[in-house]
């Protein structure tokens, strides 16, 4: 067929905002089949694949864009999920523009060629046909590794090694798998039940599951080996929120963006028959600007807040959100208050919050990641009224299983060291990945971490 050279991405359609911004539906409705090979057609079919090195789990893009534009969508699954096991996930939730995309030679004049969204529509048509390649079983190795928690980092671990005949059993602290993928990413940008889907194909392989395990307080990394097994892959996440040690962070109305979160997804707060229903704010302060700041605002909005306010402290440019979710929160009516910064949250004399204190900043030099420092204008105070402050403002790891786990070290952010690229840790036969080793970063990178320490087991 011949190259289309239309210089934008063939629009994706979506709910219409004031719609979406009222429900918990999928903002985003996928391409039609006829969308995705207009698409597809704007792919050059480089031969040194620049978008390729984009990707940290190296799916072959130009390969499987050409079974789409072919008309053969089995074959872009196919070729797909020889490297990445979560497509209809990462298709929806990469930072494309800052991975494969950004390297797409489409966006030196015009747009790149739009992967992740291709990349959605093969997993999902396979999905709706159900012709996801059935597993083989593969011959039993007779070794066994544990894998501590059932996010992407440790299902792409146990995944891969199970494929090879590994005996892997995951060990997860919540009732179900998926990690964040299930009680962070909201219903509305990443429907659970294609999560679900994904994973169940991913554990098919034989992988068994024991939930509603803590490792470090159930069973130990060392009495996992007493049990028999012969390696740990530790990707247990950094579930634990931050907050900014601001005078009022103690009030009625204050959440980290973890629990309004898992509150939302897990427990289902959003449908009127929950049991355990949400604290609804009619004004929103979120404090932070990351997918996580914007994920809180837009499921505040949905859970019929009056106003929903993002208060950031550097501008625009520097938001480190997906720039698609940034758009769609402008669209809903999320408010935005950049260079501001909390300085203490306000209530009144029955603990309850009313508002949000903040000084203006500026932006001045370059600070050590590169990105130019905020700094405080003077005598700028200023007060948002609110009745709800939600904090986004990062994670870090528990340190439960560092602390119960001798001989296993941390850096001074309790991220796990690990010493070497296969995500060795300072323990004997201790693997481990995710946001657990890096802090909060991304779904590819956790899933990658996954494939590599299973590398690493497998030719041990
Ligand atoms: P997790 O997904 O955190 O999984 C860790 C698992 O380990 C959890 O299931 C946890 O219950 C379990 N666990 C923890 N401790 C123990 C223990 N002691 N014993 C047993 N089990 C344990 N990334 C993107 O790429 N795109 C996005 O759009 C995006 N949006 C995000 C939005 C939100 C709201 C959040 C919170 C994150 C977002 N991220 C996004 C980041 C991404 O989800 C994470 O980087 C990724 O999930 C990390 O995977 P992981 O496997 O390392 O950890
Ligand atoms: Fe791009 Fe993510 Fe797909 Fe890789 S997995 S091709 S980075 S969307
Ligand atoms: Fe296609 Fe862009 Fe990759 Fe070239 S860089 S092969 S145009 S997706």
């Amino acid at each position: 067929p011949m190259a289309n050279m239309q210089q934008h991405k063939t629009p994706m359609p979506e709910q219409a905002p004031a719609v979406r911004a009222k429900n918990f539906d999928e903002v985003a409705c996928g391409y039609t089949e006829s969308d995705a090979r207009t698409e597809a057609a704007r792919c050059l079919q480089c031969k040194h694949k620049p978008c390729v090195k984009g990707c940290p789990v190296g799916v072959d893009i130009p390969g499987f864009i050409a079974k789409i534009a072919e008309g053969d969508d089995a074959g872009a699954i196919a070729c797909i999920k020889q490297t990445n096991a979560l497509p209809a996930v990462c298709g929806r939730v990469c930072p494309q523009e800052s991975q494969c995309e950004r390297l797409c030679v489409r966006g030196i004049k015009g747009e790149p060629v739009a992967i992740g969204r291709l990349e959605r529509y093969a997993a999902d048509t396979a999905m709706a046909a159900d012709t996801t390649p059935v597993v083989e079983q593969p011959t039993p190795n007779g070794r066994r590794v544990a894998v501590v928690g059932a996010g992407p980092a440790g299902l792409t671990c146990a995944g891969t090694l199970a494929a090879q005949g590994f005996d892997v059993t995951i060990f997860e602290a919540l009732h179900k798998p998926g990690g964040v993928l299930v009680y962070g990413i909201p219903e509305f940008r990443l429907p659970k039940a294609i999560v679900q889907r994904e994973i169940d194909a991913l554990i098919a392989v034989g992988v068994k599951l024991e939930t509603n395990c803590v490792v470090g307080r159930t069973v130990s990394i060392d009495e996992l080996f007493d049990e028999g097994f012969e390696a740990v892959f530790i990707g247990s996440g950094a579930g634990l929120p931050n907050f900014m040690k601001i005078p009022g962070e103690q009030l009625n109305g204050v959440f980290s963006a973890n629990e309004f979160l898992t509150r939302v997804n897990l427990m289902k707060a959003y449908e009127d028959t929950s049991r355990t229903p949400l604290h609804r704010g009619r004004r929103v302060c979120v404090v932070g600007g990351g997918n996580v700041a914007m994920d809180a605002a837009r499921s505040a909005l949905r859970l019929g807040a009056d106003s929903v306010t993002i208060v950031y402290r550097r501008t625009e440019a520097e938001l480190p959100a997906r720039l698609e979710e940034v758009h769609h929160a402008h669209e809903e009516g999320v408010q935005f208050h950049f260079l501001t910064s909390p300085t203490a949250v306000l209530g009144d004399d029955k603990g309850w919050v009313t508002g949000l204190q903040c000084e203006q900043m500026e932006l001045g030099e370059p600070d050590a990641s590169g990105r130019r420092r905020p700094v405080r204008v003077e005598n700028s105070a200023f007060t948002i009224d609110c009745d709800s402050v939600i904090m986004a403002i990062g994670t870090s790891p528990n340190r439960l299983i560092s602390e119960t786990t001798p001989g296993l070290d941390t850096n001074k952010w309790g991220c796990l060291v690990t010493v070497n690229e296969q995500g060795l840790t300072t323990k004997q036969n201790v693997y481990a990945g995710g946001d657990a080793v890096t802090g909060a970063a991304t779904v590819i990178l956790a899933m990658g971490a996954g494939r590599e320490a299973a590398k690493a087991l497998a030719e041990d």
